[in-house]
């Protein structure tokens, strides 16, 4: 993939305590062809291409005592401000409620976003959306919303299939007034492609409603036709933001990296997953630092915050920069993996963590938890801390007193080692970072 190509890149001129025009030169033949092949549209790539050579043979880099180093920072602050540098956030109207049109083609994620959005809104801001279904035309769309409304507990405005959708939002931020909803979120239909009928339709409801943002959902995965989507979006309706979908998916990036420059308009939130918790803000620099191997610890603490109380996130991070997990933070952990979301939404997140193929499939269920409680519950307290005591005879013991097959033990054994071989990499990561440099 293209953080694979870009790391192997970079790791030769990282070390480098001389950087001449002829390495910076090859360096970038290597990151415009891995650019390239990650679908990033090619305008884009001869602009940065450009604007990363200019800077890194110039003095800032050459005079510099670690120049390998600086270049990478180059490439990584010219990678951050093509994804619009600063993070975008959500409009949020002087008088309430904020009116949001959520648009873009079928099978996007629009219905979904929605519902993650609200969930967003409500959990991190104390907002209280109004969801409304606009989408008359899929067969199911309304249910489906509605059926989001439900597993949230969040309510949702519907006048079922035979009003217009122009009539249905107008209602809707009615509704939103007389009950003091602050956010209107409009899911509206989708087409195969950009069209007359969809736009005029949109064009509507724009007019009707005022939105403060009109939201674009894209599929990552459609790479350049999703930034193609986008500009056909922007220019015939107007949007103020974007939501890229499906960045949890095999995608090869491109269109996360250009759609800012094609289209000028911002990222403003990401979709990671299909679960209602899978959005996050989108965040360029985090984003070029994740594409660069540089992990995101940043994103990864945040949302651990957000579910678990701020002084055990700190400790947590502190045991995590120092390779000190032990077998019951390891517990700890997997108790709060339902709230934080699936593991393998986590481990995304983790430099590295895509070739351990073994951790992604780990699927954690209550049951799951008990059992593995169990086990750890029967380790003594040196066995739980120093993972490398357990032999044979210790596992048979520990088998036998939690009431669990061999092979579970060594199963879960197993799985931690490999967590904490992922911690040590974040570790070497970090301590990189602090110095000054970035360790690859
Ligand atoms: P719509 O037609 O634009 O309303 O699209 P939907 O919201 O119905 O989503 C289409 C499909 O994409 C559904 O199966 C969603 O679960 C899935 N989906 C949406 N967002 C994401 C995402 O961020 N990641 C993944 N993996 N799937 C997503
Ligand atoms: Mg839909």
């Amino acid at each position: 993939g293209l953080a694979e190509r870009l790391q192997g890149t970079l790791k030769k001129i990282r070390g480098k305590g001389k950087v001449s025009e002829q390495d910076v030169k090859e360096m970038m033949r290597e990151v415009r062809l891995a650019l390239l092949e990650a679908d990033v549209n090619f305008k884009v790539v001869k602009k940065f291409v450009a604007d990363v050579k200019e800077r890194a043979v110039g003095q800032e880099v050459m005079d510099s005592l670690t120049p390998g180093q600086q270049v990478i920072k180059v490439v990584n602050e010219e990678l951050t401000k093509l994804m619009g540098g600063e993070q975008s956030k959500i409009a949020t109207a002087n008088k309430p409620p904020t009116v949001v049109m959520m648009v873009g083609l079928q099978g996007a994620g629009k219905t979904t976003t929605t519902g993650k959005l609200a969930h967003h809104l409500r959990k991190k801001h104390n907002r209280k959306p109004l969801m409304v279904a606009a989408d008359i035309y899929r067969p199911a769309a309304i249910k489906q919303l509605e059926t989001l409304g439900k597993q949230l507990d969040m309510p949702v405005f519907s006048l079922g299939d035979q009003v217009s959708p122009v009539e249905i939002a107008k209602q809707a931020i009615e509704k939103a007034k007389e009950e003091h909803h602050d956010y209107v979120l409009i899911d509206t239909a989708g087409r195969l492609h950009v069209d007359e009928n969809l736009m005029s339709e949109l064009d509507e409801i724009k007019e009707v409603t005022k939105p403060d943002e009109i939201l674009l959902v894209i599929d990552a995965m459609t790479g350049q036709d999703a930034v193609n989507v986008a500009e056909n979006f922007n220019e015939r309706l107007g949007i103020t933001g974007v939501v890229m979908t499906k960045l949890d998916g095999d995608t090869r990036g491109g269109a996360a990296i250009s759609v800012k420059a094609v289209t000028g308009m911002p990222i403003k939130f990401a979709g990671m997953g299909e679960k209602t918790d899978a959005l996050e803000p989108f965040h360029p620099e985090r984003m070029a630092s994740r594409i660069l191997g540089m992990g995101d610890v940043l994103s990864l603490i945040e949302k651990a915050q957000t579910n678990v109380d701020e002084a055990k996130a700190k400790e947590l991070e502190r045991k995590m920069r120092n390779n000190d997990l032990t077998f019951d933070d390891f517990l700890d952990q997997l108790a709060q993996v339902k709230e934080m979301g699936p593991l393998d939404e986590l481990l995304q997140m983790m430099p590295g963590a895509g070739k351990m193929k073994g951790l992604k499939n780990i699927q954690v269920d209550d049951k799951q938890i008990v059992h593995i409680e169990a086990i750890v519950k029967s380790m003594t307290k040196a066995e739980r801390e120093e993972p490398a005591l357990l032999n044979a005879s210790r596992r048979r013991r520990i088998a036998k007193g939690s009431g669990r097959s061999i092979q579970e033990v060594n199963r879960l054994i197993k799985q931690f080692d490999e967590m904490k071989k992922m911690m040590k990499q974040m570790t070497g990561m970090t301590k990189g970072k602090k110095k000054g440099g970035f360790k690859m």
